[in-house]
């Protein structure tokens, strides 16, 4: 028989409302004994059939529901429809041949809590993060290769999130042949050059696609001083190159980020000698530019996620508002900020607030022109508003 999770009562209402995380505080019994990574039935506080989920006695979130339908059999047929449903909604936004990388399955926003797939041209990378995931790797990848034929499949579990389902970090080749360790490939048109082995995530800030297409664009770039931070490999600077921009600075803690940014501006056949590449913390670097009377046409702040945690949250908004803050000192008359939050703690309401009082501090008028949010092949799950993480405005600063 199936083991199950029983709910307290009264505590079933996200499972009705298809929230795909049991909490362990809304479990009030364990019946059976499920082993790690289990599916078990999730039962509402009178014993009726709410969902499947797969189990881990070790995590805060004991459960991660695949499926509400009882008669669902969560086999290698029910994995192999949800990454059949991913891959066709992907092949549905037509990013293909202009752009070669982008997420194919985005966990539970795509109905599989904890798994992550990337494509970059003929490799997928592979994210488990969670026990469920970590245990069905290899049936997944199997899966994945006959989906999709890839050269190769690499798992990326290196996210700081495994520890909170007891895993290590894990790097491995798990079908196929390794990817080179620098891998080439398109962006709307544009070229880059990824190393898939060490690079952040998975490789590629994919998710930030769309908005380096709306803040490259030559109406706010052509022509101008652009302060590119947490610049990365360049992304936002190589759409701002192509859209003919004056000099841009990259600032990033990552030399090794940097040396990667300059290459992919020499991959795209531009010879920018004035560009800067700046290795230093953005926090002090900006400080340092307001003390020298610096200023810049347009400012790009798109730091790392500063909140993992409801404790951060405080401290996050802290660290929000003083790089906004800067940015709004820097940046000349009639100049752009587009700045980015990835902490999904941080609400877009939270974070426009933090924003608004950096911009009253800064004594400048700050006009909102675009709301932007994560690309379309990181869907968000209106069941699931965890889901929406990513959330930047286009400001125009007077
Ligand atoms: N804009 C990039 C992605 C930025 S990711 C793109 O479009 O690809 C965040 C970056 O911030 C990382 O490259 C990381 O190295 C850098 N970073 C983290 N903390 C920093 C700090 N205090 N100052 C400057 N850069 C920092």
């Amino acid at each position: 028989m199936t083991a199950s999770l029983k709910l307290k009562q009264g505590r079933e209402k996200p499972v009705h409302n298809r929230h795909p995380w049991v909490f362990s505080g809304a479990i009030s019994q364990i019946v059976g004994s499920p082993q790690p990574g289990e599916v078990v039935s999730v039962l509402d506080g009178n014993g009726r059939f709410l969902a499947h989920a797969y189990y881990n006695p070790h995590s805060q979130i004991r459960g991660r529901i695949l499926s509400w339908e009882e008669n669902e059999t969560i086999d290698e047929n029910f994995w192999h429809s949800k990454l059949q449903r991913a891959i066709a909604g992907r092949a549905a936004l037509n990013l293909e041949p202009a752009t070669t990388a982008y997420r194919l399955v985005n966990a539970e926003a795509d109905g599989v809590p904890g798994l992550i797939v990337d494509k970059y041209g003929d490799f997928l990378v592979m994210q488990c993060l969670t026990l469920g995931i970590d245990q069905r790797k290899m049936m997944l990848a199997n899966l994945l290769a006959t989906l999709l034929q890839p050269r190769g499949i690499l798992e990326r579990s290196d996210a700081s999130v495994r520890r909170k389902e007891g895993l290590t970090a894990v790097t491995a080749l798990l079908w196929g042949e390794a990817p080179p360790a620098t891998l080439n490939f398109r962006e709307n048109g544009l070229h880059f050059t990824v190393d898939l082995h060490e690079g952040h995530k998975t490789g590629f800030y994919l998710d930030q696609r769309e908005n380096r297409a709306i803040v490259g664009q030559p109406n706010i770039v052509g022509g101008q001083e652009v302060l590119n931070t947490f610049a990365y490999t360049g992304g936002f600077a190589i759409y701002a190159a192509a859209s003919g921009a004056g000099k841009i600075v990259n600032l990033d803690t990552s030399a090794s980020a940097l040396t990667l940014a300059k290459a992919n501006i020499e991959l795209n056949g531009w010879q920018r000698p004035d560009d800067e590449y700046v290795t230093a913390d953005a926090f002090q670097q900006l400080r340092a530019y307001r003390d020298n009377g610096r200023t810049f046409d347009a400012i790009i702040l798109d730091p790392p996620k500063f909140a993992n945690s409801q404790r951060d949250i405080q401290q996050a908004a802290r660290g929000y508002k003083d790089l906004n803050w800067l940015a709004f000192r820097l940046v000349r008359p009639g100049g752009w900020v587009a700045t980015f939050s990835c902490s999904g703690l941080v609400t877009a309401d939270l974070f426009q607030k933090i924003v608004f009082g950096a911009a009253i501090d800064a004594k400048r008028d700050v006009q909102i022109l675009q709301f932007l949010s994560q690309g379309p092949d990181h869907p968000v799950l209106l069941s699931f508003p965890e889901s929406a993480y990513l959330k930047g405005f286009l400001c125009r600063v007077w």
